[in-house]
């Protein structure tokens, strides 16, 4: 994971200005591990800037991408979600809560896709769906009774 001082002068670097906003957006999303989604960090965002616009997230996360400092998720087709570990690693979102956490897979797994391809792959997104340990506890304890093990 990279500094406050890194992520400005990897912005730097890219020939971008430095703006407090882009700190502000910097300083939320350091260090992060929910994947909070860009509505999150807009409403974060707002608390010490009023007057931001959802627009300025944005493309302030493109920027943030660009330089190699953050993610920008996908993994939902209604609204995308934020996480500042450049490096890869795959994810998985619980259909019933919604949650989007990293999922642990064989790290060799984003290689081997890039190699396998005859384009030049600079980017692989690996999306998991499915049910969370929370939701599955919750629906186990309503829908099943003890012992019985749910198919699935
Ligand atoms: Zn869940
Ligand atoms: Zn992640």
């Amino acid at each position: 994971m990279w500094t406050i001082e890194e992520g400005i002068e990897r912005i730097r670097n890219k020939g971008l200005k430095i703006t407090s906003q882009r700190i502000a957006i910097l300083k939320l999303l350091k260090d992060r591990k929910d994947h909070p989604s860009a509505e999150k960090i807009f409403r974060e965002m707002k608390r010490s800037y009023p007057t931001i616009s959802f627009a300025t997230i944005y493309s302030t996360a493109q920027i943030l991408q660009e330089a190699g400092l953050l993610q920008i998720l996908t993994i939902d087709e209604h609204r995308v979600f934020f996480d500042p570990n450049p490096e890869p690693h795959a994810h998985f979102r619980c259909k019933k809560c919604g949650a989007v956490s990293d999922l642990t897979l064989d790290p060799t797994i984003f290689e081997k896709i890039a190699d396998s391809s005859p384009e030049s792959v600079e980017c692989v997104q690996v999306y998991c769906y499915g049910t969370c340990g929370f939701c599955r506890k919750e629906c186990d304890s309503i829908e099943y009774p003890a012992k019985q093990v749910p198919v699935n």
